[in-house]
């Protein structure tokens, strides 16, 4: 893992990735409700203790949460763009597609419940 150098990339950095979280959750527990979902662990990061809570994810969603962490966490832009303005997509097309539909469905379900503050630094 490449560590960030201060403690404002570091705190950037878990932001993005607990919002990258919240995201990937609520689409997969509304969505993939027939689908068995296991603990999801990671290497890279301590998901506990970004997250607060454990998070369980399906095997797809789980694939695309670790491609999308390991795609932060090792994103050379400094400072960082959103991704959508960054000049390098470094997403595999197949993971850009389906990120993008996690962050509508998620970002449009947390506006109707009234949880804007997730929406305030989006990633995409
Ligand atoms: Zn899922």
């Amino acid at each position: 893992m490449i560590q960030p150098t201060t403690p404002k990339q570091r705190k950037q950095l878990d932001h993005d990735l607990a919002i990258l979280v919240k995201f990937v959750d609520i689409y997969c527990r509304r969505k993939h409700t027939t689908r068995q979902r296991q603990p999801f662990e990671f290497g890279l990061c301590d998901i506990k203790e970004i997250y607060g809570r454990e998070l369980r994810l399906c095997p797809s969603c789980k694939k695309l949460l670790c491609h999308a962490i390991t795609k932060r966490t090792h994103c050379p832009m400094d400072p960082k763009p959103a991704c959508k303005h960054c000049p390098e997509h470094c997403y595999h097309p197949k993971y850009r597609q389906q990120i993008r539909k996690v962050m509508a469905y998620s970002g449009r379900h947390l506006v109707l419940t009234g949880r804007l503050d997730y929406l305030l630094h989006l990633l995409f």
